[in-house]
């Protein structure tokens, strides 16, 4: 079954400047901004701008142009942040919920880019 892209999602409207954001990050293929409800010091939501609804959507069907504007935008995130462990920062953690499992609320695809504290295991065990 394909995906339906619903054009109503909450990030659909920020894209369109509908809703306000508070942007980290503009590229010609991404938008960073804070999470409305941060879980960590740092948390930033990064999304491409392109109608796809989850991580294996983008990951099959977009350009290749979108894909490296996408990652870049999250490397350059993490820069600004100052998170890269490889530079001194403290590190992070990147997440991508998709779809009813992954308990996916928005459906744009975003990554989370999680940090600013120590994060834990990254899975709770099974209820
Ligand atoms: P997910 O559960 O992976 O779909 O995450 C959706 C995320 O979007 C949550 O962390 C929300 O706090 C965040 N969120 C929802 N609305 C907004 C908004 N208007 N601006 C920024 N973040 C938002």
């Amino acid at each position: 079954m394909a995906y339906v892209y619903d054009e109503q999602n909450i990030f659909a409207k920020i894209l369109r400047g509908e809703i306000p954001n508070k942007t980290v990050l503009e590229t010609e293929h991404a938008l960073a901004f804070h999470d409305i409800q941060p879980q960590a010091p740092v948390h930033v939501l990064v999304i491409p701008k392109g109608p796809y609804v989850c991580y294996d959507h983008f990951a099959l069907e977009a350009s290749d142009a979108e894909i490296v504007g996408f990652n870049r935008a999250v490397g350059e995130v993490c820069k600004m942040l100052e998170i890269q462990p490889g530079e001194g920062g403290d590190g992070y953690r990147v997440i991508s919920n998709a779809g009813e499992n992954g308990v996916q609320e928005v459906p744009h695809l975003h990554v989370h880019v999680l940090g600013g504290r120590w994060l834990g295991r990254m899975l709770k065990k099974a209820d």
